[in-house]
């Protein structure tokens, strides 16, 4: 008996990777490339046909193909609207994918299938309000409200790393100023780092960078992993930000638990405890019921078998 299967396409800024995804959100073979940042459409159509290719060998039938793609993704029609950060060269992704390959296909917002392969398969398995927010170059989220996706009207709901906590911060590439994505991402990280080392040019965030043009999150984490004071004030002024963005994301959707994943969740205690010292102070002080704070267990795939369970669960209503 072979088992139901789905491609899943995790459409990230430096690489496209795709897996085969069984039911029970097992990862049964994988590929990737890199992202060609003038054709987006183009690699997720190869990395398809690519696991097509080779499925021959699995007792699975792949029925159907999920796409997580960043940017705003108009559903059901399956278009990407806009994407700031990284050109498709058909916007049409959906009927793109079904042209070459004859198998329906879903196309969502990257963290809006990363939500549902956490809901699925991951830590918030079986509830049905959950908020996932991917901490990378960037900040995404998406949101489970009754046990379905929020889309918003034209797919533009779920933006979290837009969300003004600063409105005197620094300027956003979406046109405003001070936006979570300017005070808790990756960038915001490497942008802040820079500043505290003209402060403080003896801090190991420069001796880790070599220059102050080169520091990056990862530098910033690695000093305040070894006690670096001004890394790790830049830390917790990151997670505090997080954690009101968390706390303005309660007072709108309560959520039961909210699952944090993205490179920036390796950059410590001192962040994570920040966000998570901000939201409970906040929770309290509202005198809410404490939700459930975790981290992502789903790792690299998480992407992948996200787009895929939506393919599956999509295609068998
Ligand atoms: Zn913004």
């Amino acid at each position: 008996m072979s088992d139901r299967a789905a491609i899943g396409v995790d459409t990230g800024a430096t690489r496209t990777r795709a897996g085969i995804v069984d039911e029970r959100g097992q990862v049964l073979m994988r590929t990737e490339r890199p992202t060609d940042p003038l054709a987006g459409t183009k690699g997720i159509i190869a990395v398809v046909e690519d696991l097509l290719e080779r499925d021959a060998d699995l007792d699975v039938k792949v029925e159907c193909v999920g796409v997580g793609a960043a940017g705003f993704v108009d559903f059901p029609r399956g278009a990407v609207t806009f994407s700031p950060n990284l050109i498709y060269d058909d916007p049409f992704i959906r009927d793109a994918v079904e042209s070459r390959t004859n198998l329906p296909v879903v196309v969502e917002n990257d963290a809006n299938v990363a939500a549902w392969g956490e809901r699925a398969f991951g830590l918030a398995q079986g509830t049905s309000e959950l908020a996932l927010i991917t901490l990378g170059t960037g900040i995404g989220s998406g949101f489970v409200v009754n046990g379905r996706l929020l889309r918003g009207y034209g797919g533009a709901a779920a933006e979290l790393g837009h969300m003004v906590i600063d409105p005197d911060g620094p300027e956003c590439k979406c046109g405003l100023r001070g936006c979570l994505e300017q005070l808790a991402s990756g960038q915001a990280l490497a942008r802040m780092g820079r500043e505290a080392v003209e402060q403080d040019p003896r801090s190991s965030i420069l001796s880790f960078a070599g220059s102050a043009d080169s520091i990056t999150a990862e530098h910033v984490a690695r000093a305040g992993r070894e006690y670096d004071e001004t890394a790790r004030t830049v830390l917790r002024r990151a997670g505090r930000s997080l954690g009101i963005g968390l706390s303005n994301v309660a007072n709108i959707f309560d959520p039961e638990v909210i699952v944090l994943a993205g490179g920036v969740v390796g950059a410590g205690e001192a962040y994570l405890g920040a966000v998570r010292d901000q939201l409970v102070a906040m929770t309290e002080a509202q005198k809410r019921r404490p939700m459930r704070l975790d981290v992502t267990s789903l790792g690299k795939d998480m992407g992948i078998i996200g787009a895929a369970a939506l393919a599956l669960d999509e295609s068998s209503t």
